[in-house]
């Protein structure tokens, strides 16, 4: 089963990132709807695809404008589930499709995670859902395949006693946020956001077995965006007990990865 790593931008697209939007075309799950969702279209081989939301802010909801060109005979696709909180879904009809800024919205089944409650099956998988640390409220997923999981995580602050990460245990796949440097943690926490050496100590800590850090500052064009080469050689330095993922990776946005 393949992951493709679509957008890794968070608030804006650059030359090189597009926001938000991770997909697995086997089950036909994508994660968040950001300016990458137009990539999709090359990758859809599903009658149905369901989009699981982390949150409405516009770097993760603007690429649902862009399904009409998805539909109709260009793309398999048929019939398109989106999953967010009561609340989100009510933003998104209210605001994002309001007349006044898109003509007309595109064919969605909506489904409220609240009424689903916190354990749903979806595409062969066992989905769960829950709150991150980000203004405004997002929630992350956990996906459970037989025989490999996989979870998302963004946009949240990640501290060494986020409640979240109980839900991340032993996770085989997660992808995580990680839009600011060590030095810029003051902004991180101002803003519902990570910074690099947190995020590796709690994947460390919570045993993940391999972790894909995204949602970068679309400013910043250097390969290691969040320094994570000093963070890792200073781990090694230190000699951190605990075993760190076996792969860390920084995601560019047309990269896949093949879980399992
Ligand atoms: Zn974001
Ligand atoms: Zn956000």
């Amino acid at each position: 089963m393949k992951l493709h790593c679509l957008g890794t931008a968070g608030y804006h697209p650059s030359e090189a990132r597009h926001t938000a939007c991770f997909f697995l075309p086997e089950p036909g799950i994508a994660f968040d709807a950001g300016s990458s969702l137009f990539r999709l279209h090359g990758l859809i081989a599903t009658e149905s695809i369901s989009v699981l939301l982390s949150h409405t802010h516009l770097d993760h909801v603007m690429g649902l404008t862009f399904f009409w060109d998805l539909l109709g005979g260009n793309t398999p696709l048929k019939r398109i589930h989106i999953y967010a909180q009561r609340e989100k879904i009510d933003a998104i009809r209210e605001h994002l499709f309001h007349s006044s800024l898109f003509p007309v919205i595109p064919p969605f089944e909506w489904h409220v995670l609240e009424d689903l409650g916190p354990r749903f099956e979806l595409g062969g998988a066992k989905c769960s859902w829950f709150p991150l640390e980000h203004p405004g409220g997002a929630v992350g997923y956990r996906l459970d395949f037989p025989g490999v999981s996989l979870a998302y995580v963004t946009d949240t602050t990640c501290e060494d006693d986020s409640e979240y990460w109980r839900n991340l245990q032993g996770v085989d796949w997660l992808v995580h946020e990680c839009n600011f440097t060590d030095q810029e943690k003051k902004m991180a926490r101002h803003t519902g956001h990570s910074w690099p050496t947190e995020v590796v100590a709690q994947a460390a800590k919570h045993g993940v077995e391999r972790l894909i850090l995204t949602h970068f500052n679309p400013m910043v064009s250097h390969p290691d965006p969040v320094g994570l080469r000093e963070v890792l050689q200073k781990r090694r330095l230190e000699n951190t007990p605990e075993q760190a993922p076996r792969l860390i990776e920084l995601a560019r946005d047309n990269m896949a990865f093949e879980l399992i």
